[in-house]
């Protein structure tokens, strides 16, 4: 059998649990560093979705654009949007 303990991680006995967890603070990565990323899926249909996707864009605009050429030349109307951005984790003191 393997060891299920992550061996990185300090194996501390403590009243309610068996480990000290570090604490991260997890924060957006500035735009300039990791852009984020938004993908349109078009939902419209009965029973199935039409299941079409823009593909990772990058701003409002090309979102907009490629819905509305969607919808201008299938008639969709429902939509759903994804977005992706980066975030890091930052180690913070021991607790
Ligand atoms: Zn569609």
């Amino acid at each position: 059998m393997s060891d299920p303990t992550n061996a990185g991680a300090p194996a501390r006995r403590t009243a309610r649990g068996r480990f000290r967890f570090r604490e991260y603070h997890v924060t957006t990565v500035p735009d300039t560093l990791a852009l984020p990323t938004v993908t349109a899926e078009c939902v419209t249909g009965e029973g199935h979705n039409c299941g079409a996707t823009s593909g990772p864009l990058h701003t409002p605009d090309e979102l907009t654009r490629w819905i509305a050429e969607h919808c201008a030349t299938t008639g969709h109307q429902d939509y759903e949007q994804t977005v992706r951005s980066a975030l890091r984790a930052e180690p913070g003191a021991w607790q």
